[in-house]
């Protein structure tokens, strides 16, 4: 017998050449055909309910509640009890551990949360998995650093908790956004009632899970699904005294108005039309990446997404082919498959919203560019669009589109650049890309934005605190500056 066929059955030579099933697999995932809301700890049976879909396929995936306002009623009860009963009192180092649990229980189940969060949201598995999970996770580490420190974050302020927590999310990035909502408010004491947004609610619903695995008192965070009219009824809800909201101007500025002399508190984290600012002496192949990722990345769901870019004259040509080029490797598809780069758009409404905006971008006369790509027949796709010979006064160069369409402006000065990138209503982010530190400097002295990237840009981290100016909002998240909204001073 020779020696390959003494060793044959056990030959490092696999018989099948089928591909093993990829970490993130589908199955990870285990839904419940029905979810109710989670109250005081408990799960409430909804009286209404709505089926949540895979934007991707158009599958259906559960049926969730569509909470009443007098669920919410229970919720902000429960809340408040929690507050008064227990919570609110707790050693700010025991209320740390729970912090300190909820995150490593995010971390031991992240394939999970990536996988639901991209079947339930239409993005990209690799940026679920690489962005999403991870920075969630960090924020509550975070936080929970913060819990026993407030009377050092605060010298002299007799800092205290403010008291049921209302917070509303949208579907972008709907574990993150949670994240950036209930890590700093159960830090400083608070309790929270937390709505996700119609479209996203399945990650929210398996955070209860965790919460219940961390051994949280019951009540200290409550879930309620449903679409805007649950929003409201918590926004109205007159035992509720702060509420975080994150999402459109436009609701922003109506719960402004609904809440203008109840005293109840306020944050509002809404649009944006980050300029991405390019001079002519930046690497331009890494600017081209920068480009990429700060109006590709999620679809271009991204409030601080540079949808605009402002590039210098004399690059313009270079920068320009380079960019085309790089769109044509841009992989479009399936959100599960961790080789694509553009995954579904959200919902329909979003994307008919997109549809509608590059219309009037072509209608007013700017040229359009798309790569050559096939998009799946079912599900809600848009190619990855570039518009040049953009005006300033073009709809696209004004709106937020919320999607992956970029519309380039040009410049010739700094102070042209300025002028430009600051002539927008909103003020949340922007990108600067130069070789000169001192010209970062001055830039970013001048731009009228929250957050400003330099040779960079979506870069994120727990420490950082972000937020708008004008009409992208007030009130700051992350850092030492997010504890802010949820405390009372002495
Ligand atoms: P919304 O502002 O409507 O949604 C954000 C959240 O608020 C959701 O949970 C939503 O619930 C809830 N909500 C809606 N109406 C009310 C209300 N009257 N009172 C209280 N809460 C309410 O954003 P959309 O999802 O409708 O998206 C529209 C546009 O907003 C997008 O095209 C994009 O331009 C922008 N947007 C900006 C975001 C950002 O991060 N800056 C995030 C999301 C959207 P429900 O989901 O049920 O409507």
């Amino acid at each position: 017998m020779t020696e390959l066929e003494r060793t044959h059955d056990r030959a490092p030579v696999p018989a099948s050449w089928d591909y093993a099933p990829a970490p993130e697999a589908r199955d990870l995932v285990q839904l419940r055909e029905r979810y109710g809301h989670f109250v005081g700890g408990e799960w409430l049976e909804p009286r209404e309910t709505y089926t949540t879909i895979d934007p991707s396929s158009e599958e259906p995936l559960a049926e969730v509640g569509q909470a009443t306002s007098e669920e919410v009623d229970l919720a902000v009860g429960a809340a408040r009890d929690a507050f008064e009963n227990g919570w609110s009192g707790l050693a700010p180092a025991e209320r740390a551990k729970y912090l300190y649990r909820i995150a490593r229980i995010l971390q031991e189940r992240s394939r999970e949360f990536a996988v639901l969060e991209s079947l339930n949201g239409g993005k990209p598995i690799r940026e679920s998995r690489d962005v999403d999970l991870p920075l969630s996770a960090a924020h509550f580490f975070y936080y929970a650093g913060w819990a026993d420190k407030l009377e050092y974050a605060f010298p002299n302020r007799k800092p205290r908790p403010v008291g049921v927590a209302g917070q509303i999310v949208p579907w972008n990035f709907p574990l993150l956004m949670l994240s950036w909502k209930i890590a700093p408010a159960l830090a400083t004491g608070n309790t929270v009632v937390l709505k996700p947004a119609e479209t996203t609610p399945l990650s929210a619903l398996l955070f209860a899970d965790v919460l219940r695995q961390a051994e949280l008192p019951p009540g200290v965070v409550n879930i309620l699904t449903g679409d805007g009219r649950t929003g409201g009824a918590l926004v109205k809800h007159p035992g509720v005294d702060k509420i975080a909201f994150t999402g459109s101007t436009e609701v922003g500025k109506s719960i402004q108005r609904e809440l203008a002399g109840t005293g109840k508190r306020l944050t509002l984290e809404l649009g944006g039309k980050a300029a991405n600012i390019i001079f002519d002496d930046a690497a331009l192949d890494q600017a081209v990446e920068g480009i990429v990722n700060g109006i590709y990345f999620n679809q271009g769901h991204v409030c601080c997404a540079g949808s605009r870019l402002l590039v210098q004259e004399s690059i313009y040509e270079p920068l320009i082919g380079k960019l085309k080029r790089r769109l044509t490797t841009l992989r479009v598809g399936d959100p599960l498959d961790k080789n694509t780069d553009v995954g579904a758009i959200n919902s329909q409404q979003q994307l008919d919203k997109i549809k509608e905006l590059v219309a009037s971008g072509e209608e007013e006369g700017a040229e359009i560019y798309q790569p050559p790509c096939r998009l799946p027949e079912k599900g809600y796709w848009f190619a990855p669009t570039v518009f040049t010979n953009v005006a300033q006064s073009y709809r696209i160069a004004q709106e937020e589109i919320f999607g992956p369409v970029l519309s380039v402006l040009t410049f010739r000065t700094p102070d042209e650049a300025v002028e430009k990138a600051n002539n927008t209503p909103f003020g949340l982010s922007a990108g600067v890309w130069t070789e000169k530190g001192s010209r970062i400097l001055a830039m970013a002295q001048q731009l009228r934005a929250g957050v400003i990237w330099a040779n960079t840009f979506n870069r994120f981290d727990p420490a950082s605190p972000f937020g708008g100016y004008k009409e992208s909002g007030f009130g700051r998240e992350g850092g030492r500056h997010g504890l802010e909204p949820y405390l009372d001073f002495e």
